[in-house]
């Protein structure tokens, strides 16, 4: 079978390797070089923010972690485990019960949190590091046969002459792509500075602040922008960023700014996984609206589509 995969984040290259595995000859396109994509500005830790709250969804976190667990033997794949902790400023906070089903969850208190926060959760969770999680798996594709072209696709039409099928990928892009209104961006900006030596994963209760080492980088965020396209950075947001870490860790008093990075998280109240034979003359199948946990449910929602196009799905 000859695929088509339009789109060339995470999803898209998820998608096209588990159709490679499966025997398909996939070609991807891709309007945008990684570095433009939202997947580039991602964080990447295995964590299902802002994305449908459904068994379907906890099925494809679980299976997605199970595929980095089994990829993690590699260093070069970039996946590592993060003592990740969650705190308030809020002594008597009461820790939502969502929080305790993550891996070796458990709550903690006093110097067990960074300066000034009371309370938290601390679980065990996969990060990925994107500068190394992306051009591994795309190496992987490459050297299976698999082609990848910077081009744009006008429509799905442009590609049924020669294909079997083709899978929408597309992100929020799929909008406009595949006139699906459903999707709709959240913007997110994060700051990426070389790592001082900061050795936990913090977010915080009350807003929208984390920080994710990855290595030899740290990523400091975060944003949320409903409904906003501009990929501008906001200069303010920066600077609030990164006035906000070093209040958390003095090591990070003195930000060496690797660059700024923007992304939109693809929002759907559902994640579209589904077969369409009405787009073109080919079957499309699409697969977008992962919001803010694109490379959480990757693995598992590259399955599911991987069954539509095969007509193995349950
Ligand atoms: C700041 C930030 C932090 C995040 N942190 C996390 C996190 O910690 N964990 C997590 O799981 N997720 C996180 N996410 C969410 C995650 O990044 C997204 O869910 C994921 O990247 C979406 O991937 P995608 O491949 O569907 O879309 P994209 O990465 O947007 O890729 C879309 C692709 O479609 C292509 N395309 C669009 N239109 C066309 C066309 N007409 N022709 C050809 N190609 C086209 C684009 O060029 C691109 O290659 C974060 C996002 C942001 C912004």
């Amino acid at each position: 079978m000859k695929i088509a995969v339009i789109g060339g984040g995470i999803t898209g290259l998820t998608t096209a390797l588990a159709l490679q595995e499966a025997g398909c000859a996939v070609t991807i396109f891709s309007r945008d070089p990684f570095e433009k994509t939202t997947s580039y500005a991602a964080g990447a830790i295995s964590y299902p923010y802002a994305v449908e709250d459904s068994t379907r969804a906890q099925v494809w976190y679980a299976q997605n972690d199970e595929m980095l667990m089994s990829l993690m033997d590699d260093p070069a794949a970039g996946i590592f485990w993060a003592h990740w902790k969650k705190c308030t400023l809020d002594p008597y906070f009461e820790i939502p019960e969502m929080y305790m089903r993550l891996r070796d969850a458990r709550v903690i208190t006093g110097d067990d949190c960074p300066l000034g926060y009371k309370k938290g959760v601390q679980a065990k969770l996969l990060v990925m590091h994107v500068g190394r999680y992306y051009p591994f798996l795309k190496q992987r594709f490459e050297r299976a046969g698999g082609t990848f072209y910077l081009r744009e696709i006008k429509n799905f039409g442009e590609l049924e002459k020669d294909f079997d099928l083709i899978v929408n990928a597309t992100g929020v892009h799929a909008r406009y792509f595949a006139q699906d209104e459903a999707v709709y961006p959240m913007r997110g900006q994060v700051v990426i500075i070389k790592n001082p030596g900061v050795n936990f994963h913090f977010a915080t209760f009350e807003g929208k602040n984390y920080f994710y080492p990855r290595i030899d980088e740290i990523l400091i965020g975060g944003s949320a922008e409903i409904g906003e396209w501009d990929l501008t950075p906001n200069d303010v947001l920066t600077r609030d960023m990164l006035a906000w870490a070093k209040t958390v860790d003095p090591l990070l008093k003195n930000p060496e700014i690797i660059n700024v990075r923007v992304g939109l998280r693809p929002m759907r109240p559902q994640i579209r996984v589904e077969r369409d034979e009405h787009s073109c003359a080919v079957p499309v199948v699409h697969n977008y609206g992962q919001g803010g946990a694109g490379y959480t449910v990757a693995w598992g929602c590259a399955f599911a589509a991987r069954d539509l196009v095969l007509g193995t799905a349950a």
